[in-house]
């Protein structure tokens, strides 16, 4: 029997699995709360166990073949189906994702719940238009073909729940394999949403399932199945080892998209209010970014300039509930997460690193932090080389463009960097002697959804994006096939 459906924000949501196209509660659940009020209790969600992770492994393995067989024509139809269902929900898979996770409610309306959507068409269509690639070579006639591989898992993590597992899902069954999603704890309710859509779009059952539960119970019982062909992962590095292991055990590819501490570089010939406008924003959604641009870097002769701009800008956010229009910086997302955040501030305060600003809880009851500013002692600071994941920037400067360039690269991160010049010649220079995965320069966050994406060093192994995903997806084959003579 399906467990009722709770009432969150008047949209129903079953905190069950679904499996091969049903509902299957756990007898184990665990509590889910909103980081707009602790107090609130969304749902009690049913916490798989390996079982579970086994019935689901079962079902998206029976429905692969079909799905696979289907070919990308007739898959792109179901994706278009069911992203035309997102865009009709949009109000609800909003309201939903901002009491789970505490997200600003206005830009889940106006651009994130759509961007699943959009997920799910550009795959689809990139899918079914693609020719492998044909050559003539020794007397062969040699083809490209994408074969697509099996059951994929999926985990992702609670910062961005929708945007990411649309993004890491529609890849996969673009691609012909059947899915097992893993949402984070702290953030499992829009996956459930995904669920019912799937089912309304007609997707075959097993096509989609999703299994909720904790990362080291149900989740290592996942990636651990031997029937798993595909590992996408995207969290934290100290996950990604464990996933890893289980990946490497069973010889399957994975690609794990992970933290980051990307570094703001402001030449002196930049746009300096543009600069220090992007740079504020740097604290939008609490920080909670792996591309954000959390260490400032700024050219010496400018840095009083900027610093003065950048201070105005960060007077104007506005802390609060996410759901009113005039909010810009949500709360963190858990207590346990705010203290995490708030034990790196104490620890650079004694380390003798200087608090510019913020610093502290900005009320005594909620899960909000100020916006900080940490200028540190030196290079070597936790607070520089460690992902903090709150709204806490740190701010250096640097001689010239050999130095800023050294400090970008100086960490054991590489997702994303942002550059701010005036220069082109710059632009290109700097740009490309950054470690890092994107590097926007004179902007930020613009995704071109063919580019690839992913990190370098410890932020990450692979690319998704576009045809790398859809590559990723798939197990290439080379069919050669004689022009002339057999021999
Ligand atoms: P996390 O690694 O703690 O958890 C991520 C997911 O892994 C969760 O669903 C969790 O349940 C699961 N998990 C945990 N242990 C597991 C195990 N042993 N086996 C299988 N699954 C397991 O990360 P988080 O705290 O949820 O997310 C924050 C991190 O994610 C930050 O480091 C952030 O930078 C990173 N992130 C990266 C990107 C990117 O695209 N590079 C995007 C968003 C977030």
């Amino acid at each position: 029997m399906p467990s009722p459906r709770a009432e969150v924000s008047d949209v129903a949501v079953s905190p069950d699995h679904f499996i091969g196209g049903k509902r299957v509660p756990s007898t184990e659940t665990f509590e889910v709360r909103s980081p707009l009020d602790w107090d609130w209790k969304l749902a009690d969600v049913a916490r798989g166990d390996a079982l579970t992770a086994d019935a689901a492994v079962s079902a998206a393995s029976a429905a692969f073949p079909g799905w696979a067989e289907q070919g990308p024509r007739r898959r792109a139809e179901h994706l278009h189906r069911l992203a035309g269902l997102i865009d009709d929900n949009i109000e609800e898979i909003a309201v939903v994702e901002c009491a789970d996770m505490a997200m600003l409610l206005e830009s889940l309306q106006a651009r994130v719940v759509h961007r699943g959507a959009e997920n799910f068409r550009n795959y689809a269509d990139l899918a079914a238009g693609h020719r492998g690639r044909r050559w003539s070579s020794k007397g062969t006639e040699n083809e490209v073909q994408r074969m697509p591989a099996g059951p994929a898992v999926i985990i992702t993590p609670w910062n961005a729940p929708w945007l990411l597992s649309t993004w890491k899902i529609a890849p996969a069954l673009a691609a012909g394999n059947t899915v097992i999603l893993k949402p984070a704890e702290w953030a499992p309710l829009s996956a459930s949403l995904l669920a019912d859509l799937a089912a309304e779009a007609g997707l075959p059952p097993g096509v989609l399932n999703i299994v909720q539960g904790i990362g080291d119970e149900v989740g290592a019982a996942l990636v651990s199945d031997r029937r798993v062909r595909r590992i996408s992962f995207t969290g934290s590095p100290e996950t990604a080892r464990h996933i890893g292991v289980a990946a490497a055990r069973n010889i399957v590819p994975f690609t794990a998209e992970l933290g980051g501490k990307g570094p703001f570089l402001v030449f002196a010939d930049a746009d300096l209010d543009a600069a220090a406008k992007k740079a504020a924003g740097q604290y939008d959604d609490s920080g909670q970014v792996c591309l954000a641009g959390t260490r400032l870097l700024v050219e010496e002769s400018i840095s009083g300039e900027f610093l003065d701009l950048f201070h105005r800008y960060t007077d104007k956010q506005v802390l609060g509930d996410s759901r009113s229009p005039s909010t810009t910086i949500s709360p963190l997302i858990h207590p346990d997460h705010l203290r995490r955040v708030e034990g790196f501030v104490e620890r650079a305060r004694d380390h003798g690193d200087e608090i510019v600003r913020g610093g502290r809880r900005w009320k005594d009851d909620g899960l909000w932090y100020e916006p900080t500013l940490i200028a540190p002692k030196s290079n070597d600071s936790e607070v520089v080389q460690r992902e903090v994941f709150g709204p806490v920037l740190t701010y250096q400067t640097f001689a010239d463009e050999d130095e800023g360039v050294r400090l970008a690269n100086s960490t054991q991160y590489g997702l994303s960097a942002i550059v701010y010049t005036g220069s082109e010649e710059r632009a290109q220079r700097v740009g490309s002697a950054i470690r890092a995965g994107t590097v926007w320069v004179n902007t930020f966050l613009v995704r071109d959804l063919t580019a690839p994406f992913g990190g370098c060093r410890i932020s990450g192994i692979g690319r998704e994006g576009g045809d790398y995903a859809l590559d990723f997806h798939s197990d290439l084959k080379t069919l050669q096939i004689s022009q002339g003579t057999t021999g």
